[in-house]
């Protein structure tokens, strides 16, 4: 496959992206080219462009990590996939597969991982090289606009609630219902579990109920805390999806003693913790990256299963822009998906 194809591009943080003709990657040993017919858009592409985060990404980046699409080229030693396989294209680009992490089933911690749209070029274009190993072939019947999601928000809720610890019957606090929160909800309930969804947008919370969330709070017209402790005597644990560090500090405060409480929102920023309630009330407080392998196929099974269903704003690459501006702005309820 030799040519050029459109990608929008990190050219300069802050910067919108600029549509390029780029030439079209040549997938190298032991890697596939997908041809890219949907990419969902994340809040990290966000935090891509913007720089948000310590370790930079080296510029210029193509982002995009919830890329689905066909395998049109195999580079030498792919046996795992053939031409014209659906497959996924998720955040873990690779892994080590030797290290102390990535041994004991911790490949998302591997120190020398690279990740989809941030250390190499991601699904915001025409073709994506993947590492054949890390490509997921999608289940048949699973459309390419409701597969895009699954690659990171699905995979991450997925993995942040099992992090949680939680029993079916149990109270969640889903704070933050946005891309990864309203399949949160739905996982969520999957698992059984009651959920109590936050946000400080109504349209977020609507969508919220009507895939099932038990109770739902605009956090910027009652205060949640008194709220969750006075209804449900505190929840057991939450999965923090919120792209505000206010959000973090208060969902601890919604716990009930023991409760756990999963971070997998990352805007940039610090929150309190006050030592003597984390003590007292024995709170557990955990951080969770995306998921593994494993947890992919758990989570697209689980997806199947349950009939979890993205609510999906379709888009072109053209308008990334725009879209990115919604996300940060005024966000529509569900995911936007990029189509090709
Ligand atoms: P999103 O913009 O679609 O959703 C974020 C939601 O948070 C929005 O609905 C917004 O209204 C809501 N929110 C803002 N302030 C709030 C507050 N104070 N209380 C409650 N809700 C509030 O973004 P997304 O794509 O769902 O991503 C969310 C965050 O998760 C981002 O920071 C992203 O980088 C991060 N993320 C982490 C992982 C991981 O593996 N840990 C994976 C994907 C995304
Ligand atoms: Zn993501
Ligand atoms: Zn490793």
């Amino acid at each position: 496959m030799t040519g050029r194809m459109r990608a929008a591009v990190v050219t300069q943080f802050r910067n919108p992206l600029e549509l390029r003709e780029v030439p079209v990657p040549e997938p190298g040993w032991g890697e596939v080219l997908v041809r890219v017919r949907a990419c969902g858009v994340c809040h990290t592409d966000l935090h891509t462009i913007h720089g948000d985060w310590p370790d930079k990404p080296a510029l210029p980046r193509i982002p995009g990590h919830e890329a689905v699409g066909e395998v049109v080229a195999l580079g030498p030693g792919v046996e795992l996939h053939h031409i014209g396989d659906r497959v996924g294209v998720p955040w873990l680009h690779e892994a080590c597969g030797r290290c102390e992490q990535c041994m004991s089933g911790w490949e998302t911690l591997c120190a020398r991982q690279r990740r989809t749209g941030y250390d190499v070029d991601g699904g915001f274009a025409d073709f994506v090289v993947a590492r054949a190993d890390f490509a997921v072939q999608l289940p048949a019947g699973l459309s390419y606009e409701q597969a895009a999601p699954l690659m990171c928000a699905g995979l991450t809720v997925y993995k942040g609630l099992m992090m949680t610890d939680s029993a079916p019957g149990d109270w969640v606090v889903v704070s933050g219902v946005g891309g990864l929160g309203h399949l949160a909800v739905q996982y969520a309930r999957a698992m059984g579990l009651r959920v109590v969804a936050t946000d400080i947008d109504d349209a977020k919370l609507t969508l919220a109920a009507r895939l099932g969330a038990n109770l739902t709070v605009n956090v910027r017209e009652a205060d949640p805390v008194s709220y969750v402790q006075r209804t449900v005597g505190g929840a057991h644990s939450a999965l923090v999806t919120a792209v505000s560090p206010a959000a973090f500090g208060q969902t601890v405060a919604m716990m009930r003693p023991g409760g756990t409480v999963v971070l997998n929102g990352l805007p940039p920023g610090d929150f309190p913790i006050n030592i003597y309630d984390m003590v007292m009330r024995a709170i557990t407080l955990r951080g969770s990256i995306v998921g593994t392998r494993y947890d992919l196929d758990r989570a697209l099974a689980l997806a199947t299963q349950a009939r979890i269903e993205a609510t999906v704003h379709p888009a072109r690459l053209d308008d990334v822009n725009d879209v990115l501006a919604k996300l940060e702005g005024s966000p529509l309820p569900g995911r936007t998906v990029l189509e090709f």
